[in-house]
């Protein structure tokens, strides 16, 4: 028997049987009505969640990695100037994507478990005097450190000074989890993929894009074919795409969108946030403490629990695989060794946390760490049983 245990890694993520079912569909002509029926609720779905005002919905046969060629491939030319703060694994990649691509990177070292350092960003754009930065890129919620940033502070930053720079974001483990708000701070990209907050297979890149970052597009000249916004927005203008789309995960994100609307952005988020709160206590229970270095910057899809001194995180990792068939996340990068991550994002309930925690616990028992079992699973279970998740549901 195959294992019917959850996964606690920050992508991919569980998959409702329901959106399973969607994404298996016979083929399907893309060039027919029917597709149409299919791609336009897509769209109109992620317009609301990412909550955009005008501008254009892309969805590329892809992953957030070609998300984010497709944003800097569209908008900028070969030596154009980016601002970036790098503070963890998926903002190095993101920099290094720009830098492969000939983009001049500005880059703010910042120590990893901080965010992005909004004093740094406004310094950095007001020394600009020339106006030479094209972009600012930020990771809303990134990924190897469980933090998250504040884009309505970064926006600031930017206005603050008038700089007339775009700002791309990497929402791709937050969107669809925590609150996001493209028209609200000024977002001129936002980038996501299927896997993680949508609770599909991964396969699709999805981008809002503002008018700004469309207008932009007509002096780029960084080459795109496969990723060309202009080709996209003429063909879907007649209501299909310019190459062949995957229809069944495109019929997924119709649904995963209805149901993440049906249930209610703000009761998502609130579901997000408790889970992750519950999880934050027993890993307080454990004697051990998040790798973000306050709780402002939190993030409520993924916690890396630095774990005491003497202990490998990776350990913890491969024994929940081997022993107990769970899979939770390594610590990448400069932190390797030193975390285990727990992602807690998608379709994920209080009793599926428990598990999680529950099994996190019997691996560092059986490694020897100084844990005592059930501590805290009994943190999270107390936080659970009054955090008003009743409440939440009769919303929904
Ligand atoms: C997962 C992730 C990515 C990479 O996405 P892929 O879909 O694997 O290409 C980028 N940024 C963040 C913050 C992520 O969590």
């Amino acid at each position: 028997m195959t294992s019917q245990n959850p996964v606690f890694i920050p992508g991919p993520t569980n998959i409702p049987e329901s959106i399973r079912k969607a994404c298996d569909m016979p083929t399907l002509d893309h060039r027919s009505p029917a597709f149409a029926r299919i791609f336009s609720p897509a769209v109109e779905g992620v317009r609301k969640i990412l909550r955009m005002g005008e501008g254009e919905v892309f969805l590329f046969p892809a992953t957030g990695t070609g998300g984010w060629e497709a944003a800097m491939a569209n908008t900028l030319s070969p030596g154009d100037t980016v601002l970036a703060a790098r503070f963890g694994m998926f903002s190095h990649r993101w920099i290094d994507l720009c830098t492969r691509h000939g983009l001049n990177v500005q880059v703010i070292e910042t120590p990893w478990g901080q965010g992005a350092p909004l004093e740094a960003i406004e310094a950095a754009l007001s020394a600009d005097t020339g106006r030479t930065i094209k972009a600012v890129l930020a990771t809303h919620n990134e990924t190897a450190t469980g933090v998250r940033s504040d884009i309505a502070g970064i926006r600031r930053a930017m206005d603050a000074g008038g700089h007339p720079a775009m700002l791309f974001v990497d929402g791709v483990s937050s969107i669809g989890s925590m609150p996001f708000d493209m028209a609200g701070w000024g977002v001129d990209i936002a980038v996501t993929g299927s896997q993680k907050g949508f609770m599909l297979p991964a396969g699709l890149a999805i981008l809002g894009v503002s008018p700004k970052a469309l207008t932009a597009m007509e002096t780029a000249t960084l080459p795109r074919t496969f990723f060309d916004f202009a080709d996209m927005r003429r063909s879907y203008a007649a209501g299909g795409f310019p190459y062949t789309p995957p229809v069944g995960l495109l019929n997924g994100l119709a649904l995963s969108t209805q149901m993440l609307l049906d249930e209610g952005l703000e009761n998502v988020f609130a579901r997000h946030h408790r889970i992750a709160e519950g999880i934050r206590r027993a890993v307080a229970a454990w004697g051990m403490r998040p790798y973000a270095a306050s709780p402002d910057l939190y993030s409520d899809t993924v916690t890396a629990v630095a774990v005491p001194a003497g202990c490998n995180g990776t350990d913890l990792v491969q024994l929940a695989a081997s022993k107990y068939d769970v899979a939770f996340g390594v610590g990448l990068g400069e932190v390797a060794g030193k975390v285990f991550r727990i992602g807690h994002l998608g379709m994920l309930t209080d009793v599926m946390a428990l598990a999680g925690l529950a099994t996190a616990e019997m691996c560092m028992a059986d490694l020897g760490w100084p844990v005592t079992l059930g501590s805290g699973v009994a943190a999270a279970q107390d936080y659970y049983r009054n955090a008003g998740q009743e409440a939440a549901r009769a919303a929904a």
